[in-house]
Order: structure tokens, then C-alpha cells, then sequence
């Protein structure tokens, strides 16, 4: 049996660059995190024990004046720098510059276009609402965006005005394009057509991780993918790794594999082939731990 790991899963650069200004921080003195820093329990216990303390808004507005806190790489939207700033909070952006840039992107456009009708333009973000992500992209539009996951939502989007289109950053390619599809075919059967501004703002960090997926979910005969359960990307990857390969396994944490038997599968043991993969917020050391925990007990 041969178990290996996909060389290309694990952190992307944005949770790198999060994670690495945590530790160096931590260094410094006391430190907070608003909200968990990545969508994966094992990494948030981990830099817990560091003494990262993690926050939600409530605790934001009780801090006392100095206190550092840490911003995530999901971002957040302008309500949480103000907040800070009147109680003198001292803030670590640890912003993935993606993020940001689609933060900026969104604002410009919402700052170039509110004018036009006299009312907010139809900013639309192709995104899961209430991710943290989501919530610090509508905050650049004074909360007037409005939040669509599937195209059985377009009854929320008024056809009588232009419509600007944003895509969270961790988001389906596949997903954006079969939108923009449906809002076009809707608006050629308009008498009078609307202008759409469709801009696909999905992070190729994450788009770029499908096809090396799949052609490793393809090569192995099982695949365990470890991902957290409030992870928008582990969702996204687990999907694309099973539609490549059908014996793919969802697990959160190396005592799942003890839940599974592998002999329930019909590949003989001696030439089983096993594969670990992740998603962007996945931690190499827990993959690892997953194949130890393979290897130790197949
Ligand atoms: S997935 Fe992309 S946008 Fe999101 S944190 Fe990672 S690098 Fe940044």
C-alpha cells in the first residue's frame, strides 16, 4: 500500500502570509484574532496554545484601548476599522492582498455608479452569504450588494437596472460562468436590455489547485480529503475531487480514518494506492498526521 500526499494542497498564500504574521506577533506581546483565523479547527487550537486569543465583534467593542487584534486574510469591511479606531485598538491587517484588491474593485465601482439613478448601482457578489469574506465585500457597498449563490436566485436581481457582478475570491469558476449564462439569457429576452458587468474576481490561487487535484484524485484508488467543515474552499475542492474520483473521503481530523474500513473497497490491499489532499486553509502537519495514521494502522 502506498500513501502519499499532494504537493500542491495545503495553505495558500494568503493564510501563509495570516498565519506567519500571528507567530511573529505572538512574539511581541498579547494578541487577537477577530474571528477564527482560518476555517480549520486543528490550526485555530494550534495557534491558540501560542496564546492567540480569537474574538467575535461583541469582544471588539469591549476591548480596551491598545489591544492588538489581528484581521484575517478573509478581510473585513470599513464598520470593523472605525470600530477600532474610536477604542484605540491597535489593528494587524493580515488582508490577503487578493481580498483587498476585490475590496478596492468593489468600492470603486460602488463610488463610480452611486450617483447614476440617484440610489445605490446593483452591486451583485457571486458569494455564500454571511463568509466573512462576503460580509467585508458588501461592507464597501454600505451593505447594498446583494448576495447570490446559485442561479435559482436571480428572482432576487432587479432586471430593469445595469448589474455589476463580483465573485467571492473562493468560489467556483464553473459556478460564475453558468451565472453570467443565466443573467444574459434572461436579459436577451428583455424589450429593454440592461447593461451586465461581469468580473470574474475568482482567486486563481484556489481555480489554478482544481485540474492538479483532479489528475491526483485520478492516480490513486482512495483519497482522503482533509478539509474543516466551515472551510467555502474545502467544499469546493472535496466537490471537484470526487467528481475525478468517486472514492473520495471527507475527513476533519486524523481519528476519522479509524471510522473507515478501507476493506469495504474492492482494491487489494498490497497495491492500494492512497491519496491525501487538502484545501487552501489545510495545514501540511495535519495531512501528515492523517497518512502517519495510515500507514500505522491500514
Ligand atoms: S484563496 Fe486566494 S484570495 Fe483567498 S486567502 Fe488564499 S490567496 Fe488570498
Amino acid at each position: 500500500m502506498v500513501v502519499s500526499i499532494d504537493t500542491n494542497s495545503g495553505f495558500c498564500f494568503g493564510v501563509t502570509r495570516a498565519i506567519n504574521a500571528a507567530e511573529s506577533e505572538l512574539e511581541k506581546g498579547a494578541l487577537y484574532c477577530l474571528g477564527d483565523i482560518v476555517h480549520n479547527g486543528q490550526e485555530v487550537a494550534r495557534l491558540e496554545l501560542k496564546g492567540l486569543a480569537t474574538i467575535d465583534y461583541d469582544d471588539l467593542r469591549t476591548l480596551p484601548a491598545h489591544s492588538r487584534v489581528l484581521l484575517r486574510a478573509h478581510g473585513e469591511p470599513p464598520s470593523t476599522y472605525w470600530i477600532a479606531q474610536q477604542r484605540g485598538i491597535e489593528i494587524i491587517d493580515a488582508t490577503c492582498p487578493v481580498v483587498k484588491k476585490l475590496q478596492d474593485r468593489i468600492r470603486a465601482c460602488y463610488e463610480l455608479h452611486r450617483n447614476d439613478e440617484g440610489r445605490a448601482p446593483q452591486i451583485v457578489i457571486y458569494g455564500k452569504p454571511g463568509h466573512a469574506e462576503v460580509i467585508g465585500l458588501q461592507g464597501q457597498t454600505n451593505n447594498t450588494a446583494i448576495v447570490i449563490e446559485s442561479v435559482d436566485q436571480l428572482h432576487l436581481l432587479d432586471f430593469s437596472r445595469p448589474i455589476y457582478l463580483f465573485s467571492q475570491t473562493t468560489k467556483s469558476v464553473e459556478g460564475f460562468h453558468s451565472l453570467v449564462e443565466a443573467i444574459q439569457s434572461q436579459i436577451s429576452n428583455l424589450k429593454s436590455p440592461i447593461a451586465l458587468e461581469a468580473h470574474d474576481t475568482i482567486c486563481r490561487s484556489v481555480a489554478n489547485r482544481v485540474k492538479e487535484l483532479q489528475e491526483f484524485a485520478k492516480a490513486n484508488d482512495i483519497v482522503f480529503f482533509v478539509g474543516g467543515t466551515k472551510s467555502s474552499n474545502a467544499k469546493v475542492l472535496y466537490k471537484n475531487c470526487v467528481e475525478a474520483n468517486p472514492n473520495t473521503i471527507f475527513i476533519s481530523s486524523p481519528d476519522e480514518v479509524d471510522k473507515i474500513n478501507l476493506s469495504t473497497f474492492t482494491f487489494p490491499l498490497s497495491t492500494l494506492k492512497i491519496g491525501i489532499c487538502g484545501a487552501t486553509s489545510t495545514p501540511l502537519w495535519l495531512m501528515e498526521q492523517v497518512r502517519d495514521k495510515l500507514s500505522r494502522n491500514p
